[in-house]
């Protein structure tokens, strides 16, 4: 299995789907927001000052990212491929990217890219909820993705919480995040032909097939 990246604006599915998809190919689902989240609950200085960008939809420093990232990769578990959800998230990330694959020998593998209009973004922000223990993401208002039983997670059975960014402003200022710094990536991973485009409006397991189908078209 390849390494993936997801490239997609907030609410796009983006954890729904890497999560999913890690289960079927067996690969673990790294996600670089969830990363941050859980050095958050040290509740030290550094963790103040990482929840105050957080909270405000600002991008984290690219150097403590990396670190982060490179902290997580080295661990066995990637080894035979994994899921990045979250990073890189703008072109100097990615160009450090390169440079952490080289140094451990991995490929760059596949690009996902999602789109997803922002009216629907913003209807999905309403019903979403996060298990701050294992990363699950849930949607209460989607019958696809809504927890079995109200307010727990499926996957290890810690309540769900809605997160503190999960507000109209934050979500308003990290769209523009996106657009401003992220979006820059598309050329970026075009010009190198490594990438593919879903549409994430409809519902989730819809895409995810799509999404595992094509991989496994890549991967014969
Ligand atoms: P996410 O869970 O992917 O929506 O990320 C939540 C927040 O974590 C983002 O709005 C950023 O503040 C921060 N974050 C996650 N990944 C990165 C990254 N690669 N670079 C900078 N900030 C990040």
């Amino acid at each position: 299995m390849k390494n993936i990246i997801f490239i997609a604006p907030p609410l796009a599915g983006k954890g729904t789907l890497s999560d999913r998809i890690s289960e079927k190919f067996n690969i673990p689902h790294i996600a670089t927001g969830q990363l941050l989240r859980n050095k958050i609950k040290a509740g030290d200085e550094f963790a103040i000052k990482l929840k105050s960008i957080i909270n405000a939809g600002k991008l984290i420093d690219d150097e403590i990212m990396s670190l982060i990232l490179k902290e997580r990769l080295v661990e066995e578990d990637c080894k035979n491929g994994y899921i990045l959800d979250g990073y890189p998230r703008n072109v100097s990330q990615a160009i450090v990217y390169e440079n952490i694959l080289k140094e451990l020998n991995f490929s760059l593998g596949t690009v996902i890219k999602l789109d997803v209009d922002y009216e629907i973004a913003k209807k999905r922000l309403a019903g979403r909820l996060s298990c701050m223990n294992c990363g699950r993401v849930y949607n209460e208002h989607d019958i696809e993705t809504s927890p079995k039983v109200k307010g727990i997670c499926d996957k290890c059975g810690n309540s769900l919480i809605r997160r503190e960014d999960d507000v109209l402003e934050t979500l308003e200022e990290r769209y523009e995040e996106y657009q401003t710094f992220t979006a820059p990536l598309i050329d970026f991973y075009e010009s190198k032909n490594q990438l593919i485009t879903f549409n994430s409006n409809g519902g989730v397991y819809k895409i995810m097939d799509n999404i595992i189908e094509k991989l496994v078209e890549l991967d014969e």
